[in-house]
């Protein structure tokens, strides 16, 4: 049977990490400043941001939260988030997706400094992941990278497998794991043979956001196996791994929930950290 990953565990060290640095950061007169923007009512947004908010209190931050209404336009948004870009006591921008549709998450994400940029998401911060040189790594994907090495594994020369595409998830994962010196291949819906790619997997890194996608059959025996996904089976999250068929083949394997999802929010606080170290020379 697999080792289970408690991500919550290997969360909680990063934040008391973070802490501790931000208690002498604050020495030196810099308290690290988080505004996240809502805009809209979606029920799974509010919870992540109320997350976020915790998170920040606990590792000593200062934080803004703004709640727009869901008919806030493009030009208010924009508008908030040039306000915030000048504002000296924030470090770091964050704004809580999907938007409504009428909004563009594009040019949000576009607007935002990228000094303050701590999703990663803005293309001058996309790019740098690209060539190695970043100031901040997405946060989904710096995650799941603490929680393959919490499990002592060397990724050199190991065969590791993305299922999905995506620019928040999928790409930035492949990034990592090359820079890792991981042998990459990236899977995504037109992928021929899936079965068959994923069986050859050392690292498995599943983000299809479908239930139960990775079954027991596509796994090597000893692979270590990372569960991004978070869907709702009959009003329960589960993940995108048969987590207890799989785990009896893996050497490792995360659960959800309690694997990835807490490892977000920690690398959200570690980006923060660093932005503020990073615009106070600290
Ligand atoms: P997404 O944008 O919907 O991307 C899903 C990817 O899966 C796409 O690249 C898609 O391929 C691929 N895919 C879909 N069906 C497939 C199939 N049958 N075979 C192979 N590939 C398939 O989703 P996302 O934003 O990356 O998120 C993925 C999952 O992770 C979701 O469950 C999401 O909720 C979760 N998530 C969790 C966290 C966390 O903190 N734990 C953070 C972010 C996301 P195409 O590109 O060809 O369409």
């Amino acid at each position: 049977m697999a080792q289970i990953i408690d991500g919550k565990a290997v969360s909680r060290a990063v934040r008391a990490r973070v802490a501790q640095e931000t208690l002498a950061l604050k020495e030196q007169g810099v308290t690290p400043g988080l505004a996240v923007i809502l805009v809209g009512e979606d029920p799974a947004s509010q919870v992540y941001v109320r997350n976020k908010e915790k998170a920040c209190a606990e590792v000593g931050f200062y934080s803004e939260k703004y709640t727009l209404p869901a008919d806030t336009t493009q030009a208010q948004l924009n508008a908030l988030v040039d306000e915030l870009n000048g504002k000296k006591e924030i470090n770091g921008i964050l704004c809580q997706l999907p938007l409504p549709p009428h909004l563009s998450d594009k040019e949000v994400i576009a607007r935002i400094d990228p000094a303050k940029d701590v999703d990663a998401f803005h293309p001058e911060n996309v790019g740098a992941i690209m060539i190695g040189d970043y100031r901040f790594l997405p946060c989904t994907p710096a995650g799941v990278m603490e929680l393959i090495r919490s499990t002592g594994t060397d990724l050199t020369g190991k065969r590791a497998v993305v299922l999905g595409r995506s620019n928040i998830v999928g790409k930035p994962m492949a990034m990592l794991l090359l820079h890792a010196n991981g042998t990459v291949t990236v899977c995504h819906s037109k992928t021929k043979n899936l079965k068959e790619i994923c069986r050859n997997a050392d690292i498995l890194v599943a983000a299809v956001g479908k239930a139960k996608f990775v079954t027991e059959d596509m796994v090597k025996p000893g692979a270590v196996v990372i569960d991004v996904g978070m869907n709702r089976e009959n009003g329960k999250l589960c993940g995108d791994v048969d987590f207890d068929a799989v785990k009896e083949k893996a050497s490792a394997i995360t659960p959800v929930p309690g694997g990835v999802g807490p490892m977000t929010i920690a690398m959200l606080m570690q980006n923060t950290l660093t932005a503020a170290k990073r615009q106070n020379n600290a």
